[in-house]
This record gives structure tokens, sequence and C-alpha cells, in this order.
């Protein structure tokens, strides 16, 4: 779990956190140039936009309100509290919120619930069942860190948001989503960029300003932006470290700086602000499963296993049944029905899932030295059991009440409450409005007359 970026002084300076003092900082220092000159290095920002030109909007479309989407990778839903993140309790204050927490899908993972959020289906409909997996039929593996496989159209299902804008003839841009990168359903978004980490986070809010000062015909109405933290700290340093706390500030920060960068456009600009999943202090030493069961045959990816035979299935089942308290194994027919997370073959069979915030893997590492997990905090477990999985919803804008607070809501509920809001119709999700109808202003403005 937790993929690090390209290049980051932080990560290398963690990486080599067991030296101290003077070589400490010669490092800091070394590691600080490496990150200034590749950022130097990088082509400007407007070189990394991607534009695919589908037209003008509509004419239809133009008089429709914006839609910004933000996630914060890892923001547990009671952060906002815990480290006084003060841009955002702002927002609570001026719009919705959701205080108890938004409920991610199973697993909850990065991939998975980017693509949930914005197609409203849960992961075994749209196929990215985790950031990494393996599909038996293709015979193929999909890693979220590979190029190839992310924008590669054909592993994503459903209509992600800025593919049912494009195909209602309504611009959308994305500064980073899962996804994004992929042609999906024949269509891309009209701007997006290639993942890079390494853009600052004031730059990214400096594109999303330039869009929004595109004429209107060019102007997207669906943007999402994106950033990795807080869950990069909360992996390394834990959930509860003063570490999180201040990246959970910086991260607040970036809202208030985007929020005051908005008002001056006085565009109908609904901000909504989420994060994916929530993130647990893990406990204990990696569960190997191949301690248990024999797995020679299998492919595994992660705790993921793809049986060679439906035999081979069952006697791994039986084999891993009752094995530990640290986890529970399931036949993937019979996968609880909460978790919604039975019907696609890339879930592997037998499912295997945690009991509480375990480190579980198919085989031991390279390493078998290695017994502990490398990182303090960790997440993709079951988000009705343990509400620290749970994610963040913020939403402030014209289409918002003010103050208004949902009970915890399912995230592919987010889906028809975009949609609805920029007024595009919608094909059968599992996601529904009814949970989020309560924080709309009635009537939307998408209701209203068109202005000129
Ligand atoms: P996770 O530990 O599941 O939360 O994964 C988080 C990591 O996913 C982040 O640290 C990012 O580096 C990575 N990530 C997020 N978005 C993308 C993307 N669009 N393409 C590739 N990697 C991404
Ligand atoms: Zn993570
Ligand atoms: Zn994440």
């Amino acid at each position: 779990m937790g993929e690090k970026g390209l290049v980051s002084s932080t990560s290398i300076v963690v990486q080599l956190g067991s030296l101290a003092g003077a070589g400490m900082r010669r490092v800091r220092r070394i590691s600080a140039a490496v990150a200034w000159l590749y950022l130097a290095l990088q082509p400007p920002l407007s070189a990394q936009v991607i534009h695919v030109d589908h037209g003008p909007n509509a004419l239809a479309q133009r008089s429709k309100p914006y839609v910004i989407v933000v996630s914060l990778d890892g923001f547990r839903y009671d952060y906002a509290a815990k480290y006084h993140a003060k841009n955002l309790l702002a927002l609570a204050k001026s719009g919705a919120s959701a205080p108890q927490g938004m409920i991610p899908s199973f697993p909850s993972l990065t991939f998975p619930n980017h693509y949930s959020i914005v197609t409203g289906l849960y992961p075994e409909h749209h196929g990215i069942v985790a950031n990494n997996f393996y599909d038996p039929v293709r015979k193929q593996r999909y890693r979220s860190a590979d190029a190839a496989t992310v924008e590669d159209g054909s592993w994503y299902a459903g209509v992600p948001l800025w593919v049912l804008a494009e195909k209602q003839g309504m611009r959308s841009a994305c500064f980073f989503w899962p996804a994004s990168e992929a042609e999906i359903d024949g269509m891309r978004p009209s701007y997006y960029l290639h993942y890079n980490p390494t853009v600052p986070g004031e730059k990214r809010i400096g594109q999303v300003i330039q869009w929004l000062l595109l004429p209107p015909a060019d102007r997207p109405h669906f943007i999402t932006l994106y950033y990795s933290e807080p869950d990069h700290t909360g992996h390394e340093a834990g959930p509860e470290s003063p570490e999180t706390g201040e990246a959970v500030r910086q991260v607040d920060g970036l809202i208030g700086k985007l929020v005051a960068e908005l008002k001056p456009l006085r565009l109908p600009v609904d901000l909504i602000v989420v994060s994916d999943h929530g993130m647990a202090t893990v406990e204990g030493n990696w569960m190997d499963l191949d301690h248990f069961a024999d797995l020679s045959q299998f492919v595994t990816v992660g705790s993921l296993l793809y049986a060679p035979s439906e035999g081979a299935a069952s006697r791994a089942y039986r084999q891993l049944q009752g094995a530990s308290d640290k986890f529970v194994v399931y036949r993937r027919g019979e996968v609880p029905v909460h978790l919604h997370f039975q019907s696609n073959l890339r879930i592997g069979d037998p499912v295997v899932i945690p009991s509480g915030p375990y480190m579980v893997r198919a085989h031991a590492s390279e390493k078998p030295e290695i017994v502990q997990p490398d990182v303090k905090g960790g997440h993709g477990y079951d988000p009705q059991e343990m509400k620290s999985m749970r994610a963040i919803f913020f939403a402030v804008g014209p289409d918002f009440r003010a103050g208004a607070m949902v009970e915890p809501f399912e995230n592919v509920d987010v889906y028809p409450l975009i949609a609805r809001i920029l007024g595009l119709p919608i094909g059968a999700v599992d996601g529904r409005l009814a949970p989020l109808q309560g924080i709309l202003r009635q009537p939307q403005s998408s209701d209203l007359p068109p202005k000129d």
C-alpha cells in the first residue's frame, strides 16, 4: 500500500531517515538540490496540459454552473477537526458537510475509490477492484504505478463524469484523477495531464484558475483536482502523528488558496472537497497467507488470490479458514453483501479480508527477513467495520445549503449529485441522489432559465 512519488525531497529524506546529525543534513541538502533540479528540468505546466479539441461548449451547457471536485488523498473524516484545518472547517459553515464522514467503497484504496466517486459504481462494477490486480480472462495485470495500464481505457467500465459531460457537449478538465489519462468509451477530458506528483500544489490551482478564465465556449464546467497528501505522510508517520497534522494543514492551506482565487472570478462554482478513504495505525507484523495455504500455483497480487482451478480455490479456502484472527476468508460468491465485492473475476477467489488494521499479503517479500510493515498507517479495510476508513465530504457554492450536514453516505452517491447539479442525464448506477438531496438548495441552478 502507498506508492511513492517520482522524486521528492521528503521521500528521499524519509528513506534515508536512519542517518543522523551532519550526515543527515548533507543528505537533506543533496536531496533538496536533486528535487530542485528535477523541478527545474520539468517542462512548463502549460506544456504538460494536454488539450483534446472537442469543440466549444454546446450552447445549452454554457449557462450551467461549474463543479470542481478536489480530492485530498487519505484525508480521514476526523482530520479537519483533529488537526484544526481551518479552511475546511470554514467550508462546513458556508456549505454542506458530512461530519461523520463519507463511506468509501470496498476496498478502501485509492484507485477503486477515486473511480467510484466519478462513476457512481462499486469497484466490482467499474472493474478497478484494487490499485493492483490481475484479470484472469485477459491474463494481464493492472498496476496503478504503470502508465501503460493506467492509460489503457479497456480496463475501465462505467462512464466517468468527464466522459458524461463531454458526450453531452460540456467541456471538462482533469488536473489528475485516476483514470483521467485513459480514453474511456471513446472519450477523454478536453484538458488533462499525465500524473506527475512533483507539480507543486499552488501550480495546480493556478491551472484550474486558468481553465476558468477561458472564454465561456472553451471553459470546462467539470474539473477535477488531486493531491496525494495527507495519504503519503499518513502512511509514513501514522494518522496520529504531528507530521500528518502538518500535512493536513498544508493541504488545508491549498484549499484556502483555491477558495480565495475562485472568489474574484464571480462564476457560479460549486466546490466539492472529498477524499478517497481514511487511515488507520497498522498493527503487528505482515500476515503471509502462504504460511497457511499452498499458493504455489496461484497468481497473486498483494493479498488477492487467483486460483488455477476450482479445486485449488476450495482447498486454499479450507486451509485459510480459521487460520488466524487477523483475517477472514470467503469464497468470492459469499463475501458479505455490504462490501459489494463478489461479481468481478478480478477480485480472485478465495477472498481474504483483514479483520482489523493488519497488513496481509499472499507471500513473504523477496526479503523474508522483512516481517514488519514499513508503514505506520494503512487503509484498504472494510469501511463499514472500521470508522477510520471514512473519508471527507465538503460542498460549497450556489447549489449547496450553508451549514447543511448530512449523515454518513456512500461515495457512489456523489455521481448522481454532480450529474444533477450539471443537469446531465445519467444511466443506471449504484449511487443514489436521495441521501444528498437535502444538502441542495432548491431549485438547483441547472433548473433555472439560462443566463446570458
Ligand atoms: P494509496 O496508498 O492507495 O492511497 O495510493 C496513493 C498513491 O497513489 C499516491 O501516493 C499517488 O502517488 C498515487 N496516485 C494517485 N493518483 C494517481 C494517478 N492518477 N496515477 C498514478 N498514481 C497515482
Ligand atoms: Zn494510501
Ligand atoms: Zn488514497
